[in-house]
């Protein structure tokens, strides 16, 4: 059965949207319901298997293209609202002004969620965590930052979050903090190439800016994670006639 019963009944009754719908769609990062198969659980997912501008990548350093691109400017001054245990990531939801500009515009913080181990990949090396910061602009397009982290010290900008996380999928509480400083202010060394989402539906006409100088990260913390999530990564996808630029 390729469409999910919600989106038959759905569709049946005539509601406009099926776009949602293909989130109670039941998928995993491994097995029957694996990245392998995301595309057959639902009409709704066929980008993860036909799309050719995919995420993650593994971005090669000799083959970028060196550019002279502008700063990234955040300027986080909201909180975050809550934190939830959805089954494929811990996603923490924001409230406020949380602004990132570059020559593209204006784009809000929606959320912060992480993948472990990273999804992108740099010369072929994986990072044990990548953080996603979504943001979206009035036209509703999307600019995500991945941020990636290296094993090492505690993150003190983490404690909080894991200690307040939910233990079991579905679960969300509430978590009132100022953004956490993950981020500098003005980044100026950066990937960015066009890309996905990387989770089903893998929609396409993403901003990616991945940002190469990893922060730390314990062994605990990413035990802690594992331990909440399990592994949560969509492995690299290919390039195809993409390319990436580097600012630095
Ligand atoms: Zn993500």
């Amino acid at each position: 059965m390729k469409k999910s019963l919600t989106a038959l009944v759905l569709a049946s009754l005539g509601v406009q949207g099926l776009a949602w719908a293909g989130e109670a769609v039941h998928w995993t990062y491994s097995g029957a319901t694996g990245p392998d198969h995301w595309a057959e659980l639902s009409d709704e997912f066929e980008a993860c298997r036909l799309g050719k501008n995919q995420s993650p990548i593994n971005i090669v350093s000799d083959e970028v293209v060196e550019s002279a691109l502008p700063p990234i400017n955040l300027d986080y001054t909201g909180s975050t609202a809550s934190v939830i245990n959805n089954g494929h990531t811990l996603q923490v939801n924001v409230s406020g002004k949380n602004s990132l500009t570059t020559h593209g515009g204006t784009f809000q913080l929606t959320q912060f969620h992480f993948h472990s181990p990273s999804e992108h990949q740099i010369d072929g090396e994986s990072f044990p965590l990548e953080a996603h910061f979504v943001h979206q602009n009035e036209k509703g397009e999307l600019a995500v930052v991945g941020l990636l982290f290296r094993l090492g010290e505690e993150n003190q900008n983490l404690v909080s979050l894991t200690e307040v996380a939910p233990q079991k999928s579905g679960e969300q509480v509430s978590y009132s903090r100022p953004v956490p400083k993950l981020l500098n202010r003005d980044i100026t060394h950066y990937y960015r190439y066009s890309g996905s989402l990387t989770t089903p539906p893998c929609t396409e006409g993403l901003r990616w800016f991945v940002i190469p100088v990893p922060v730390t990260i314990s062994e605990e913390q990413i035990a802690t994670y594992i331990g909440l999530i399990g592994a949560d990564a969509r492995g690299p996808q290919p390039i195809n006639a993409r390319i990436v630029l580097h600012g630095k």
